[in-house]
């Protein structure tokens, strides 16, 4: 007989976690020192607590991290020194981690389709309150499974709304969401089993548009005058965007003016405002330091690639900021290359197109740090071909690249 066993991207904490460092340091001191020949996850605590702080200042509502972007406990615990006291999160392990870690934190279950299981555990035994649903199968099963516990209480229930497609790169509506005469039905059914009710959607990730939340909220508007019923929460879900080498977003107050403009035109006066960004909060906070194994004309051979940290270079083809770390060579030439580059697995698709402009004389043995990679990088990870190790570290540097509308604060953590 064989033992059944679990292979977790994401699992509670085996030891507790050490208090930050009073200092950390500096992406080139490390590589000098380790000349790794694994990818080095390299994580900037203090940009997260800052890019957190920011859009907590900066947004007239409840923020939620959207646990999935990053759900490294040195993330969670840097979007919580930053002032964070509410997560989305999507999967028993994301809630079980969160919980283990902050006791006190407000959890929200925003997973449109759950396992009974995952539903009776965080009613249960997590302290889960707010569940999202977009089907009248999940309102059923959500008030089975919460009566099947015997803990007595009444659900935060969310009706997740599906948006017509916008222009944000990563179009979060095919999958999930209430067309609005469903949603209507579900806002009614709904209402006299919650102890509060809401509204959300996601425009998308990486949204560069700030009128899409003027859009999303008129549809939510629409959706709410005809189902005729209280709504105590408005959730404008994530999206918020990043800079990228080829990619400038409007200030985060653009988007915080439409939001706010948009939820007065509601009329709600007793409802209250969410948002679950997830890239735009840690996106600058990490990087990752490749190294270069060989190379063939204005193509680099690296050692990760679209099965590991950079699943979005691939097929998405995201632009990252790079740069050229040399510990002890030779001065990099002046001139630039546009790169592209290939990862370390088979396949022919592990390329990333780019380009990546670096020195033009790149060469075996060099490392590269590409940036921006705080959001959808590691957590992507996949052990395809056994290129599955990785080494990560907390390091002092401010990000690769600077989004506007956030403090270019760097705040000190306490240890
Ligand atoms: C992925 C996701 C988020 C976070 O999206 P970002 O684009 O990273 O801000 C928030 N809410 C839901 C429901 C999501 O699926």
């Amino acid at each position: 007989m064989s033992d059944l066993r679990t292979r977790a991207a994401v699992s509670p904490l085996r030891r507790r976690f050490v208090a930050f460092p009073t200092r950390l340091p500096t992406v080139d001191a490390v590589i000098a020192a380790e000349r790794p020949e694994d990818p080095m996850h390299c994580l900037r605590p203090a940009t997260v607590a800052a890019t957190a702080r920011a859009f907590i200042a900066a947004f007239p509502g409840d923020v939620l991290y959207a646990v999935k972007c990053n759900p490294d406990p040195a993330m969670l615990r840097a979007v919580a020194a930053g002032g964070v006291t509410h997560f989305d999160c999507a999967s028993l392990p994301e809630l079980r981690l969160v919980r283990q870690m902050f006791p006190d934190a407000e959890l929200h279950f925003m997973h449109p389709i759950k396992a009974r299981g995952a539903i009776r555990e965080a009613w249960a035994e997590l302290g889960v309150r707010d569940f999202v649903l977009d089907s009248a199968e999940e309102l059923a099963k959500l008030r089975a499974e919460i009566a099947a516990t015997g803990v007595p209480g009444r659900p935060g229930l969310i009706v997740r709304l599906a948006l017509p497609k916008g222009d944000a790169k990563l179009d979060l509506s095919g999958k999930f969401g209430a067309a609005p005469d469903l949603a209507v039905a579900l806002l009614r059914a709904a209402r006299p089993l919650t102890a509060r009710l809401g509204v959300s959607f996601h425009v998308g990730s990486q949204c560069l548009d700030p009128l899409a939340w003027r859009d999303a909220l008129a549809l939510a508007g629409d959706v709410i005058r005809a189902a005729g019923v209280a709504i105590d929460i408005v959730d404008v879900g994530g999206g918020f965007p990043v800079a990228y080498p080829d990619q400038d977003p409007p200030p985060l107050g653009a988007f915080m003016a439409e939001i706010e403009a948009g939820f007065e035109r509601l009329d709600l006066p007793n409802a209250r405002l969410w948002a679950e960004p997830g890239r735009a909060l840690v996106a600058g906070g990490a990087s990752v330091v490749v190294q270069v194994q060989h190379r063939r004309g204005d193509a680099l051979y690296v050692n990760d690639g679209v099965y590991g940290s950079l699943a979005d270079a691939g097929v998405l083809g995201f632009r990252y900021p790079v740069r050229l770390i040399r510990p002890d060579g030779a001065k990099p030439a002046e001139d630039s290359v546009d790169f592209s580059l290939f990862g370390p697995t088979c396949d022919s698709a592990d390329a990333m197109r780019g380009p990546f402009v670096l020195p033009a004389d790149v060469a075996e043995g060099d490392w590269i740090e590409i940036g921006q990679l705080g959001a959808y990088g590691a957590c992507m990870r996949t052990a395809f071909n056994g290129f599955d190790r990785a080494r990560i570290v907390e390091v002092s540097d401010r990000p690769m690249l600077e989004t506007a509308g956030y403090a270019p604060i760097v705040i000190r953590l306490a240890a």
